[in-house]
């Protein structure tokens, strides 16, 4: 099944825990021609897989569902240690995954398709759900867990076969799920795992003339050159991509609320959530208080490896994501003029010597066109933006090329229903951060942040299948539809 766990090549790369820099192990970069073998193992299973009733594939679901709980605290552990988020929240990306299963399983009875009448006499019309194929799964390294599942759970109930090309940032996880859904008895090559660098390995696989649908989640500029690869080919292609998130608080707001919002929004996962609060909008009125309260707050976050229960905020996941905040904070302070209110350098206190951790970094009294306020930065660095009226809060939060997660603070129900209208982004939460979604809602972003498609809930069943409509006349005589009689 996973062509990766018995590849005969010998490159090698290391897996590197991010909060010590100490080498965990080291993983077999998968060649070009094993990415073949694991599409044609694909194919060939995807002639008995789409055959297989899709109640029948919903039990595997619920089987893989069992797996995940019995060892929810093994995966959390390994994600905390190759990619450094908190144990609490390596435990939240692991119970999203148990979450979607559960979901995708029960799926399996339902796959529902439509029936509506003909316009024509003793015809019936029907719609019905049809599987795509192989299916190319491309990850990043920030839900290690829940973000695979969100694909290969879907896909694998519509019926298609898929390879998964998870980020090198953390490639256990990965083998260690792939077990799992070996072990609850998804057949020989309808999963397969390859690993290796996305330029050469990602590459092969999206391109792969047998590969019908891509499903990328990484960064918009990857996410835009896998997109064009597919358009040439007439693949299927889904994409979520990069985020530029704001919350709005306005002068009515709960301010206590607000400042807890703020707080998880920026802070979760070190920054490097597609949904990360990286905007805080902020009414004039109550800016310099507000502000004040989130730069004491955030001086007192505790910093360390995510395998100890206190730790509030883990690392960042490698060395180039350290010199990336680095690099944006010097813009910051330079090139923008922004305000350095806390943080704003490498965190190395005691045990974080050797790890890749930063300190909280807010920005104050930030303009929407900065650089800082439109780049997507991926770490614990926030910009603080005052305004004057509702208006222009709404402008703000809209400036940005990004489209994927909005929030406000109000306690006003226009200024809610107008923020819900009014907001470009795929999710908009009303008095709750920017971070926060449930496996059966849509998931997903507009502008450059995805391509019209969405993951999770139903959703995402439009991405794995394609409709088919079917007619069927039991007349015994030629019907024409829309040709008069
Ligand atoms: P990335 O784009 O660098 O890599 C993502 C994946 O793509 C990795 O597996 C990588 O190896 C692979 N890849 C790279 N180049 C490729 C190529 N040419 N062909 C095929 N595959 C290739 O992103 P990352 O650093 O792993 O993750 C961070 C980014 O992901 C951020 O921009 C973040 O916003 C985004 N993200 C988005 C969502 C979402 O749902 N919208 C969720 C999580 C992360």
């Amino acid at each position: 099944m996973s062509q990766a766990l018995r590849s005969p090549s010998t490159h090698r790369f290391p897996n590197i825990d991010p909060a010590t820099g100490q080498v965990l192990g080291t993983y077999v970069e998968a060649t070009p021609s094993e990415v073949d073998v694991a599409v044609e193992a694909a194919q060939k299973a995807y002639l008995s897989w789409r055959k297989v009733p899709a109640p029948k594939r919903g039990e595997i679901l619920l089987k893989a569902m069992e797996l995940l709980k019995d060892r929810k605290e093994a995966l959390a552990r390994t994600e905390t240690r190759e990619m450094g988020k908190v144990l609490k929240e390596a435990r939240g990306d692991v119970q999203e995954a148990i979450d979607t299963a559960f979901y995708y399983a029960g799926e399996g009875r339902r796959l529902f398709g439509q029936t509506t009448p003909s316009e024509l006499s003793e015809k019936f019309c029907l719609s019905i759900r049809s599987p795509i194929g192989v299916c190319a799964l491309i990850t990043p390294w920030n839900f290690p867990i829940a973000i695979p599942s969100w694909k290969i759970f879907p896909a694998l109930l519509c019926g298609n076969t898929v390879i998964l090309k998870p980020s090198s940032d953390a490639p256990e996880s990965a083998i260690q799920f792939v077990r799992i859904l070996q072990e609850a008895g998804v057949p020989e090559g309808a999963v397969n795992l390859v690993l290796g660098r996305g330029s050469t390995v990602g590459a092969a696989l999206t391109q792969h003339p047998q590969v019908r649908l891509v499903s990328f989640t990484g960064s918009s500029q990857v996410g835009a050159s896998i997109g064009a690869g597919a358009a040439q080919h007439f693949k299927k292609c889904s994409l979520e991509m990069g985020g530029k998130n704001a919350q709005i608080v306005m002068e009515d707001a709960d301010l206590d609320l607000a400042l807890e919002g703020a707080l998880w929004g920026a802070f979760g996962t070190t920054g490097q959530r597609c949904t990360a609060t990286s905007r805080v909008i902020v009414h004039r009125e109550v800016y310099q208080h507000f502000t004040e309260r989130l730069v004491e707050r955030a001086q007192k976050i505790r910093i360390g490896n995510g395998l100890q229960e206190s730790t509030e905020m883990g690392p960042l996941v490698n060395e180039a994501q350290l010199h990336q905040v680095q690099a944006y904070v010097e813009i910051g302070k330079n090139q923008d003029g922004a305000r350095l209110l806390c943080g704003g350098k490498r965190y190395t206190e005691g045990a974080c010597a050797d790890g890749f951790f930063y300190a909280p970094t807010l920005f104050g009294e930030a303009r929407p066109q900065m650089r800082i306020a439109q780049e997507e930065i991926f770490g614990p660095v926030v910009c603080l933006i005052p305004v004057r009226s509702f208006e222009e809060a709404l402008e703000t939060l809209n400036h940005t090329e990004y489209g994927l997660s909005g929030s406000i603070y109000t306690r006003d129900v226009r200024r809610v229903l107008r923020a819900i209208q009014e907001i470009e982004t795929g999710i908009t939460y009303v008095n709750a951060p920017t971070i926060g979604a449930e496996v059966h809602l849509p998931f997903g972003g507009v502008k450059h942040t995805g391509n019209g498609h969405r993951e999770a809930g139903t959703a995402a069943l439009d991405i794995f299948s394609e409709w088919k409509a079917v007619y069927i006349d039991y007349s015994g005589r030629l019907q024409k539809a829309q040709i008069d009689s």
